[in-house]
């Protein structure tokens, strides 16, 4: 560090920082122009029941259609999302898309379309007084029953501040699912579950079980079961995962086993890639 005070050193450093501010800064405007020119597109991932298979929710995933750079998952841009707090408007988008598609399967499919929507929200969107009043719109707009729709959170965003105790109140209150994701990966301690009640409980896809390896996902199960709330196996990726979940009495689960994350008008499509989905009507 010392050394790099010397003339050149000093410049070089200065200028890396330039640049690597500059790069994020470029980053960031990318996205903006990017939320302001609708440049994303949902998929969708079924949860199937178990032992059976049939779809009974989907999860929406936000991607990045880049004019460049092809279709980018949440990993490349989530984090710079809640930085730059464009989250908000993404969010809002991805809520209002999700919903539309929600009661548009509803009308297409009848019996056989997903009953619920699952759309992940951040903090930052949870946080925000306008929250609640959003899923409102949204449902009211589409015409969608609020169970329709779960709100998927993390146990940070259960424990943050702002209007997030608020606003999980008021969607429950109005109907609407909430899901715990990533169950069991927080560092929150149990007790979260009796401050801030959910519907559901995602069992993150670290502890799906593997021979020997299976105690924390009997635990969720039994604590889930106990407390009257659905569990859900998240990851899926093997036949034997799915068969060992379904003996420990698993009644929802998702993951690669059963189907990716795929486009809307491809889940439409979806009976013969599940066994045992149900035909529509
Ligand atoms: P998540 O909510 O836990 O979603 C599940 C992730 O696991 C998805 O990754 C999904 O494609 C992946 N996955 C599903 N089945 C399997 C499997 O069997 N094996 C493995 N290895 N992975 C599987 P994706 O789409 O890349 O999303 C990553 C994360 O980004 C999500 O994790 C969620 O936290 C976040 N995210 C996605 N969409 C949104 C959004 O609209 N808003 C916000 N705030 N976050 C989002
Ligand atoms: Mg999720
Ligand atoms: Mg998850
Ligand atoms: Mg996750």
């Amino acid at each position: 560090e010392a050394k790099a005070r010397g003339e050149g050193g000093h410049q070089r450093y200065v200028t890396g920082m330039e640049s690597r501010a500059a790069e994020r800064s470029r980053r960031h405007a990318e996205l903006r122009r990017a939320v302001a020119e609708d440049q994303f597109v949902l998929h969708y991932q079924p949860v199937v029941t178990l032992p059976e298979g049939s779809m009974a929710g989907a999860e929406a995933l936000v991607r990045w259609q880049h004019p460049d750079r092809g279709l980018l998952g949440p990993g490349e841009f989530i984090e710079a999302a809640e930085e730059t707090g464009l989250i908000v408007p993404l969010g809002r988008w991805v809520l209002r898309e999700a919903v539309r598609q929600a009661a548009a399967w509803r009308t297409e499919l009848g019996e056989a379309a997903p009953r619920t929507v699952s759309v992940n929200a951040s903090p930052r969107q949870l946080q925000d007084p306008d929250f609640a009043a959003e899923v409102a719109g949204a449902l009211a707009e589409a015409g969608l029953p609020a169970a329709g729709l779960t709100v998927e959170i993390t146990e940070s965003t259960a424990v943050g501040g702002g209007a997030t105790q608020t606003n999980l109140a008021a969607v429950r209150e109005m109907g609407v699912r909430v899901a715990l994701d990533d169950f069991g990966t927080g560092a929150s301690t149990l007790s979260l579950l009796v401050d801030c009640p959910v519907d559901q409980i995602k069992l993150d896809r670290s502890f799906v079980p593997e021979p020997g390896r299976d105690a924390i996902a009997r635990a969720v199960l039994q604590l889930a079961q106990a407390m009257d709330v659905e569990a859900v196996a998240e990851g899926v990726e093997t036949p034997e995962q799915a068969a060992r979940l379904t003996e420990m009495g698993y009644r929802r689960a998702q993951g690669y086993h059963f189907a990716r994350p795929m486009p809307a008008d491809r889940l439409s499509v979806l009976e013969p890639m599940i066994p045992g989905r149900r035909a529509g009507p």
